[in-house]
């Protein structure tokens, strides 16, 4: 089978490699249909982001089961699954306390950064990570599923209120996807983003009442009533850190949620005076199922905010139209497209 596997920042190739096997009693072999492009994956290509060499690549994915094993009673071959890809032991000590989404295998188990991935043909898993489709639900919309997973855990680490003022930093397939999982609590908010022709699809694709901006003073005024300061802030860019905390309100949540390295400083006693939360969170924990939910019961507008699919021999356009540019060896945030998808056929 194809498979785009990574082998150093900027070097990522196609490469036959030998069909997986079922090789315990409750796997199930898929047959991958389609794996959404996520900000990982163009954070590992750039040599941002960690990952073991000669891995393949991709973890937001949708198939068919093909093959099961011998205790697998509640998949059968030919049934349409998503794949939860968050692999966790269930016996380490963070398992065991409920971290599961930190589970200490994750060094080698982690999907498509440490462990085999998706993009490809065929992914062996267990049968406690996957759930079923219903026939309207495509393989590209429930590509969504892990994302949307990974922000209703963010979520559950705040003490929402549906009249908090809010602001999502970054109109890319995470801030879509939060504002929809927010305003699925209630809240109204709005958007920034830097990119005119990303906001443009974003005011297009937005939850309803919601807003979007090209700066985050504007919107955090808006939200405000000109006071400025608003009750949380979600910065999937990863790139405005603990300079938005005076934007806070007494009590107020500063999310955040992108992949970046860089330096902050924040003041500790700012931080204890106005009780402020500092939140990061990463992948997902007890979320999936709902997520799975919200997907088929068409809570999020997956169709809108797919904007590109390739076949899996196109990933050059698919990563350029993310704005990583595999030739010139350059990661530019995208001005086009929102979620890409590979399909493999
Ligand atoms: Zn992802
Ligand atoms: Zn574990």
């Amino acid at each position: 089978m194809q498979a785009l596997v990574y082998k150093s920042a900027w070097d990522v190739t196609l490469e036959e490699r030998p069909e997986p096997s079922i090789t315990e009693e409750h796997q199930v072999l898929v047959r991958i249909r389609a794996t959404g492009v996520c900000g990982t994956d163009l954070g590992i290509v750039s040599g941002k982001y960690h990952a073991v060499s000669s891995v393949i690549l991709g973890h937001e994915s949708a198939g068919d089961v093909v093959s099961v094993g011998r205790g697998v009673t509640t998949l059968k071959p030919g049934d349409r699954v998503v794949i939860d890809p968050t692999y966790y032991c269930g016996h380490c000590e963070m398992c065991r306390t409920g971290r599961q989404n930190h589970c200490i295998h994750k060094s080698v188990t982690e999907t498509g950064v440490s462990a085999n991935g998706t993009f490809t043909d065929y992914y062996v898993t267990e049968d406690r990570f996957l759930y079923p489709l219903k026939d309207h639900v495509s393989y590209e919309e429930a590509t969504l599923t892990e994302p949307l997973s990974c922000i209703l855990t963010g979520i559950n680490q705040i003490r929402l209120l549906p009249n908090f003022r809010t602001v999502v930093l970054g109109a890319g397939p995470i801030g879509i996807l939060y504002s929809y999982a927010l305003a699925s609590k209630g809240v109204t908010g709005s958007i920034v983003d830097i990119s005119k022709e990303r906001l443009a699809i974003a005011g297009s694709i937005a939850p309803e009442r919601w807003r979007t901006y090209d700066s985050f003073e504007t919107a955090a005024a808006e939200a405000s009533s000109g006071g400025g300061q608003v009750d949380l802030i979600v910065d999937t860019t990863g790139v405005v850190g603990t300079q938005v905390l005076p934007s806070l309100a007494n009590g107020g949540y500063l999310m955040l949620v992108g992949l970046r390295d860089g330096v902050s400083t924040f003041n500790p006693k700012e931080v204890v005076d106005r009780s402020l939360k500092i939140i990061g969170s990463i992948d997902s924990l007890g979320t999936f199922s709902t997520a799975h939910y919200m997907i088929e019961r068409q809570i999020i507008p997956a169709q809108k905010i797919i904007t590109h699919t390739y076949p899996l021999a196109r990933y050059r356009e698919a990563f350029q139209a993310l704005g990583c540019d595999l030739d010139g060896r350059s990661l530019s945030p995208s001005s086009q497209a929102i979620k890409v998808i590979l399909q493999s056929v």
